[in-house]
């Protein structure tokens, strides 16, 4: 189940609110290490697992013909709004920076990719 915030339907667009969602299914397959994680209150760890779930929905809204950088313009409009209505997050270590979330759009939108993610191995 994901529930969303009133404010989220009115700060958002369909193709934001989309991409977060997509963030949100990446966590599915995630769940078991980001609960170990969580349990460990291993920060870096989660902020890995973070990143992974932007991962997911940056190949996510490609496959489905969503401009993947509407995941950063979501990520930016809810950390401000957070940020101006609640302040800093108790838990803002276990998030990557907007900046970084960004930056891996980019790198894994750019084309040609500025730097492969995968090396296929040699046979
Ligand atoms: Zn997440």
């Amino acid at each position: 189940m994901l529930l969303i915030s009133r404010p989220a339907l009115d700060l958002l667009t369909s193709e934001e609110l989309q991409a977060l969602a997509a963030h949100e299914i990446g966590h599915e397959y995630i769940s078991g290490q980001y609960a170990d994680a969580k349990a460990r209150k291993d920060a870096r760890r989660l902020r890995e697992l973070e990143l992974i779930c932007d991962g997911i929905a940056i190949v996510t809204l490609t496959r489905l013909g969503i401009e993947p950088e509407r995941l950063g313009s979501a990520v930016e409009k809810v950390f401000w709004y957070n940020r101006g209505r609640l302040g800093e997050a108790l838990d803002a270590d276990n998030y990557r920076s907007v900046q970084e979330r960004r930056r891996l759009i980019k790198k894994m939108t750019s084309n040609p990719p500025s730097k492969p993610l995968f090396q296929r191995r040699k046979p």
